[in-house]
This record gives structure tokens, C-alpha cells and sequence, in this order.
């Protein structure tokens, strides 16, 4: 017999005279003995003549050593005149397995330990000096909504950094496996795995998965370049300059060295008006939503353009994996979508098996300016005189002396409905407000005053005391009661220091009126 001591499958030759006499063969219960290598006829048949002897048997691990040379297989003789003979094969059934030591990885080959994993094969029982092949042998994409799995779809599978390694003591052998930039999609429920195979020469091999997921990506968009604070609208006034942010990050790690590409949609806003039927701006987020998912938008990519223009183009996520862009501001009005791609990302896409460059959107307002527009309700019947609305308007439009005159505007009608920038200021005659408070407000378009409450309490100064009060309900809309501003509590009663709005109200007041 010839064979080799320590392969799964080995092949033993069974040389043999014309000897008369009879054959017994034995093996251990660990293996099994095939008369071919496709393993159609198993050899039970213990006792032979020489010429029922199989030639050739094919020997198959079949239970994995416990130790080194523990399987033996015999060939005894036993001649008509009693002589014996035997011949042994000592054997070793191998096992090999391989295993990554993370199921899941980053995709995207990064040279981080979030994109690694290492690989380690080990041979069972453990045996040194064993040379493992390793190779990505295959990928697949799997469909988990619709449960179908498609094979071998990836172009980015990957890498291993050697494609053989050497068992050490304990029998194992390792290589490091780094990701491609084929990627799973959870948004759409496809999961992209690569097999890493070992094998042992030809003896025995065994094959793991490990998944490619996406890096997390979140957009920050119209965020003031001075203060860092998100802005929610911007001046369409062809020079406004906001900031946007990408952060690329896989379990809170930055991801450095992405490309980033930047680009724009914008949806001019008598584009959404009439596709709205009326003002996109009254209808619901969904309602909006809807609209720009049905809506072309009316212009779409970098700029420069009336729609204004988004630079760089591509930008590099930094160490804290952060990528900018700076978007300029046309003179167009309406809504714009920034999105992204990321470059050294390449997630799956429905479709038979699709990929797609990883787009993160986020929308923002390029708007118009508008001015603050208040309409002054009448006074009620025995108040003028004393009051004199002439004068409360002055005082009135005194609080906002942060407005230029062409930003503040008195309305000759007033308001059913009113934008944010529009305030219906009323008379009242309710009681039951606060003790002392001469005015209440139940939103833009409900401001009211106590003119009545007003003369009644005080004797001096009620022109004065009603504009601020007006003043300061129309505040409402912005802040809540706060020292040394028009938003202090008693307004009413002129307290020092209280004429005018303070600078965070100011801030809150440009904001809402598109910028200086
Ligand atoms: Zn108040
Ligand atoms: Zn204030």
C-alpha cells in the first residue's frame, strides 16, 4: 500500500502477487473506503481472495483525528500454511475550517480597521508548517425582501493581503481580508457578502462570509459658515454663502480619504406654486414632499446658474471623515436638494442586481426676503383721544428699530390668513388675562391690545404704552418673556431699558424675514 499519513482523501494502491490464501482489511471507524473517487460503491468487504483484492480504494476522512496517526488501515495475509503477513497505512483524518474574525465589515477598502478582517483557517487536529491557500472565491448579493440570492454580481470584491499563510502551532493560518467597494444597501434590503475560501492543498477546504455594509453618511446642510448654527433659509440674493457638511463614519469611526461628489436640485418656487395649485408653502411636509417627488426640478447640478453654484465639486473626507461644500446663493427663490455620492462606495441597487452611486439628499430655502407687514385694527369707541393711533404706530415701529424703513410696513387691510411675516395687531376687550397684562397673543394674525385696560391703568404715556405692547405680542411669535427687551413681562409699564428688541430677538426676527 502507499498512501500519505495525513490527507483527507488518499489513495491506496494495493500491489499484490497471485498468493493464495486469504486477505483481511481493516480501518479505522474514522474514515471510509471508496472503490472510486466519486464515492458510488462504499468497500464494507473485509475478507478478500487475492483476486477479489481491490487494486485501488480511495480513503475519506469521515470523522476528523482526534490526534496525529490515529487511524490505521491494515492489510493482513494469512497463507494456506499458516504464514502471515501485514501491511499498515497510518493515517491522520484532516479537517480544515476557516473563519473571519468579523462577519461584518465596512466597505469601501479603506485602510482601517472598520474596512478589515482578519481570515483564519485551522486544521483539525492541530499540525504546523502546513501551507493554506486562500482566495475570494465568489460574492453573492441577497434579496431579502423578495428572499433570492444572486451569485457572484460584485466588480469590487476586495482584497486579501498574501494568498497563502502557514499553519503555526495551534493549526491555524491568517490573512487579512479588506473590503471593495461593493456594499449592501440596507434602505433597500440588499445585503452584499464575498466567501473567503482556504483550502489545504487538495485535501480539504472551507469557505466563510463576510458582509460589506455601508459607512453611515449624514448631511449637514445651510450651516452659517461664521457661527456653525444651521440656518433654515437663506437669502437668494446671488452672494449668501452657506455651508454643508458630509460626515463619513462606520460605528463612530470617521472614515477618511472619501471623494465626495456635491450636487444640487433646485425647485423654483412658482415651479411648486403650480404645482401646488396655489402656495406650496401652505401645504403639509407630506404634501411637499409629494410635490418634489412628482415635480422635475428646474434646475439640476453644480452651477454656476441663477439657482447659484456648489463648490467644490469633489471634495476628500478629512481625518473625522467630514467633506464641505460651500453652496452660493442665486437669485432664484424656491427649494434646493443637495445630495451626494460617495465615490469609494458602491452600494446595491434593486434591479436584477444593480449598483448605485450612494446619494444622501437633503433639502434647503433659498427665499426671498420679505418685510415685517402689520396691520393696525381700529380702536374701540372713547379712546381717541385720548390715544392717537398715529403715534402708537410710531412707537410701535420704534421697538423694531432694527428694521429699516423699507422692511417694515404697515398693511392697509387686514390679513385672513397670515405668513410668518404678517401680524393682524387688534383691539380686545377681553378680561381674564394675567393680572396687569394689557395685551395677548393667539398668533400672527390675533395680536391683541387692551386699549381700554390701557387708559384705564395708566395716565401718562399711553400712546407709548400701547406700542410696545404691540410690540411685544407680536414678540410672541418669536420668544417668550425675557429681562431688558420688549419681551419682558410688564412691558406695558415702559420699564427701563425694555424700548426694543434684544439681539437674540433681533437674530430670530432676520431669520424669519429671509436676512438683512
Ligand atoms: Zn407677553
Ligand atoms: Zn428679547
Amino acid at each position: 500500500m502507499i498512501g500519505e499519513d495525513d490527507l483527507v482523501r488518499l489513495e491506496i494502491s494495493c500491489e499484490l502477487g497471485d498468493l493464495p490464501g486469504n486477505f483481511t482489511l481493516s480501518w479505522g471507524n474514522n474514515i471510509k473506503l471508496w472503490e472510486r473517487t466519486e464515492k458510488e460503491t462504499e468497500i464494507t468487504q473485509t475478507q478478500y481472495t487475492s483476486e477479489q483484492l481491490p487494486e485501488t480504494c480511495y480513503v475519506e476522512g469521515y470523522n476528523v483525528s482526534n490526534t496525529i496517526k490515529d487511524t490505521e488501515i491494515k492489510l493482513s495475509y494469512q497463507a494456506p500454511d499458516g504464514v502471515t503477513a501485514m501491511d499498515t497505512v497510518i493515517a491522520t483524518v484532516v479537517q480544515l475550517t476557516v473563519e473571519a474574525d468579523s462577519e461584518v465589515i465596512c466597505a469601501g477598502g479603506d485602510d482601517l480597521g472598520v474596512c478589515r478582517t482578519d481570515v483564519t483557517a485551522t486544521i483539525h487536529p492541530a499540525m504546523a508548517g502546513k501551507t493554506i491557500n486562500f482566495s475570494i472565491s465568489g460574492d453573492k448579493g441577497v434579496d431579502t425582501s423578495r428572499g433570492i440570492i444572486y451569485y457572484d454580481v460584485g466588480s469590487s470584491r476586495g482584497s486579501l493581503n498574501s494568498t497563502t499563510a502557514t499553519t503555526n502551532s495551534s493549526g491555524q493560518a491568517t490573512v487579512q481580508l479588506t473590503s471593495g467597494a461593493d456594499a449592501s444597501n440596507p434602505d433597500t434590503y440588499l445585503y452584499f457578502s464575498v466567501a473567503v475560501k482556504a483550502s489545504l492543498e487538495n485535501v480539504d477546504s472551507d469557505t466563510t462570509w463576510v458582509e460589506y455594509d455601508l459607512p453611515n453618511e449624514e448631511l449637514q446642510i445651510f450651516i452659517n459658515p461664521e457661527t456653525g448654527e444651521p440656518l433654515e433659509y437663506l437669502e437668494a440674493d446671488g452672494k449668501s454663502q452657506v455651508l454643508n457638511k458630509l460626515i463619513v463614519s462606520y460605528h463612530n469611526q470617521g472614515i477618511p480619504g472619501h471623494s465626495i461628489t456635491w450636487t444640487f436640485r433646485f425647485w423654483d418656487k412658482t415651479t411648486l406654486d403650480s404645482a401646488a395649485g396655489g402656495d406650496f408653502e401652505s401645504l403639509s411636509d407630506a404634501q411637499k414632499e409629494a410635490i418634489f417627488a412628482t415635480t422635475n426640478p428646474d434646475y439640476e447640478g453644480n452651477g454656476p446658474s441663477d439657482y447659484g453654484e456648489l463648490t467644490p465639486l469633489t471634495s476628500i473626507t478629512d481625518s473625522s471623515g467630514m467633506a464641505t461644500s460651500i453652496y452660493t446663493a442665486g437669485t432664484k427663490v424656491g427649494y434646493i436638494e443637495f445630495q451626494t455620492a460617495d465615490n469609494n462606495i458602491d452600494p446595491a441597487k434593486r434591479g436584477s442586481w444593480q449598483w448605485l452611486g450612494k446619494l444622501v439628499r437633503k433639502k434647503g430655502k433659498p427665499r426671498e426676503r420679505t418685510n415685517l407687514v402689520v396691520y393696525m385694527g381700529e380702536m374701540p369707541e372713547g379712546v381717541s383721544p385720548p390715544m392717537d393711533m398715529i403715534n402708537i404706530k410710531y412707537y410701535l415701529r420704534n421697538c423694531f428699530n432694527f428694521l429699516p424703513d423699507s422692511r417694515f410696513v404697515y398693511a392697509g387691510t387686514k390679513f385672513t390668513t397670515c405668513r410668518e411675516n404678517e401680524f393682524n395687531v387688534l383691539n380686545t376687550d377681553r378680561f381674564g388675562f394675567a393680572p396687569g397684562e394689557m395685551g395677548v397673543s393667539f398668533g400672527n394674525a390675533q395680536c391683541f391690545i387692551h386699549y381700554m385696560n390701557i387708559i384705564h391703568n395708566y395716565s401718562t404715556g399711553l400712546d407709548e404704552r400701547a406700542g410696545w405692547t404691540a410690540a411685544h405680542e407680536m414678540g410672541h411669535s418669536i420668544a417668550s418673556h425675557h429681562g431688558t427687551c420688549v419681551m419682558v413681562s410688564n412691558v406695558t409699564d415702559l420699564p427701563t431699558n425694555c424700548q426694543h428688541f434684544c439681539g437674540i430677538c433681533i437674530g430670530k426676527w432676520w431669520a424669519l424675514l429671509g436676512g438683512q
